[in-house]
């Protein structure tokens, strides 16, 4: 495939007009060969060669850089990552704020890395804000979330507690009834960051093949439809098309898909009717999960909901299909009620990875040649920074803040990402979950049996704690 999908507004909202890079001409010996061109492998490819210039690196993308999740999320750049407690929890004192320190340091690290490179993605440091926006029950839940936060060690300056009145200036949301702020988030157009990027490791010395299909990946080696990559690393940044290659990662890292939907430019009137002045990102505190952006040119860009396929594959069709879109409408209206007439003019899903244990690792086991990073769910912007940086340090085995901390590892890589479960248990977990979660917040919304409401929210309860 040599243009983008025009579905997804991002890509379509880039150039499109240069040529794909070319594919890999012949087999090749390389110091690393990174398979997937998204963040994850082109931070590791970033890192590397400022660290060590003389380094022979290539990267293979089987379509084009940012053809996956990279060029086509919601665009949260978050100084934070999924279960991140799970790591900080193994750490005190100085050990623990440093861990912290480099979680919330991502985004003032991507951001001067932008500006050093001159990537220019939109990018604005304008924080997130977690709210209880549609029913009371989100009040607990946005309060919970603050206290876990605290529980891990954060202070008021990374998180702090927005009351009705304040939620509601920043953000005009059906019913805004508080909302946990966070200071380390930006918005970006993810699309133009991840071919900045590619152009910046470019510059550095990287070679890109594009429309190169990776069939086998293994320690050492990498089988493509164009012949063979052999060298001393081989670096996985497939993430959720983990599962679509013959590798030591199949079952490790599972695809869900998400959903997105974007507006046509929402005028100066209803903007002013819904908020976002300063760009902060929102999302409700809903565990269905939803995530907007207000996009430099004034689109709203309405993420959320998602599906598993049964046989752990990636999804490879982007559109959204007529039912798909109309329930996201329906979404989108229910929070802001004023855009209720409003044209939808992209809607696209791509594919997140999800690891067994729910957080991300960085891997390098040098005695099989194999590296991964990944397993970020759907928070991945900015962790794979941190990630794409770790795993420099551990795969020229530097001695660093980054390669001690508890998401980085030396060992096999099937010893630190646990393969998951077979069929049908996947299918079934995700789908019986979601049932669950949709069941509890309609009842919330006042849609159904409201004497049903505490054994839904026991029942939903359960199967987070399960998650
Ligand atoms: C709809 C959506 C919304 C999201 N929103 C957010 C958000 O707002 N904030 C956030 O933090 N995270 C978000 N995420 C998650 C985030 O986008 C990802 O975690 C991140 O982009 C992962 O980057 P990656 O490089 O690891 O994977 P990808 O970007 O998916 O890169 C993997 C690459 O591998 C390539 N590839 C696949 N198979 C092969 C093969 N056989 N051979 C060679 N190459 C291959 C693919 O084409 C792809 O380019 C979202 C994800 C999605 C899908």
């Amino acid at each position: 495939m040599s243009s983008f999908p025009k579905d997804v507004f991002w890509l379509d909202s880039v150039s499109d007009s240069r040529l794909p890079r070319e594919p890999l001409p012949h087999s090749l010996d390389v110091d690393i060969a990174i398979v997937g061109g998204g963040y994850s492998g082109l931070w590791a490819a970033y890192y590397l060669k400022r660290l060590d210039p003389a380094l022979n690196i290539v990267v293979l993308e089987q379509q084009r850089v940012g053809y996956g999740a990279s060029g086509r999320n919601g665009g949260w750049l978050m100084g934070e990552f999924s279960h991140m407690e799970s790591y900080l929890q193994k750490l005190d004192g100085d050990r623990s704020r440093a861990a912290r320190a480099l979680i919330t340091g991502i985004v003032s690290e991507v951001a001067s890395v932008c500006e050093l490179e001159r990537i220019d993605c939109d990018l604005v440091y304008s924080g997130g804000i977690y709210a209880a926006a549609r029913f009371p029950e989100q009040l607990s839940r946005a309060k919970s979330a603050l206290e876990s936060y605290r529980g891990m060690g954060f202070g008021e300056d990374a998180f702090h507690w927005l009351d009705a009145r304040e939620t509601g200036q920043l953000v005009n949301v059906r019913s805004p009834l508080g909302a946990v702020y966070a200071q380390h988030v930006a918005a970006l157009h993810p699309a133009k960051l991840v071919q900045g990027l590619a152009e910046a490791v470019e510059r550095l010395g990287v070679v890109i093949y594009e429309q190169t299909n990776c069939r086998e990946v293994s320690g050492k080696q990498v089988q493509t439809d164009r012949g063979v990559v052999r060298a001393e690393v081989v670096v996985s940044g497939l993430e959720g098309y983990s599962n679509s290659t013959d590798s030591a990662l199949s079952g490790r890292i599972l695809p869900v898909v998400s959903r997105v939907v974007a507006t046509e430019p929402l005028s100066k009137t209803q903007w002013a009717t819904i908020g976002f002045a300063k760009r902060p990102v929102f999302s409700d505190c809903s565990r269905l999960v939803s995530y907007v952006q207000r996009s430099r040119d004034d689109r709203l860009i309405f993420g959320a909901r998602g599906s598993y396929r049964f046989d752990g594959k990636p999804r490879l069709e982007t559109a959204l299909t007529d039912r798909e879109v109309a329930s996201h409408r329906a979404y989108l209206q229910d929070f802001f009620p004023s855009l209720s007439n409003v044209s939808l003019t992209h809607a696209w899903c791509g594919n997140l990875g999800f690891a067994r244990r729910m957080a991300p690792v960085a891997v390098c086991d040098h005695k099989s040649g194999l590296a991964v990073l990944g397993g970020y769910g759907g928070e991945g912007v900015g962790a794979s920074n941190l990630f794409g940086r770790t795993l420099a340090d551990l795969i020229l085995q530097r001695d660093t803040e980054l390669s001690s901390m508890p998401w980085a590892h030396s060992q096999p890589v099937r010893k630190v990402l646990q393969r998951w479960e077979p069929e049908p248990l996947p299918w079934l977990a995700y789908r019986g979950i979601n049932a669950v979660f949709a069941w509890e917040e309609r009842l919330d919304l006042g849609r159904g049996r409201g004497w049903l409401k505490p054994l839904s929210h026991r029942l939903a309860n359960w199967c987070q704690r399960l998650l």
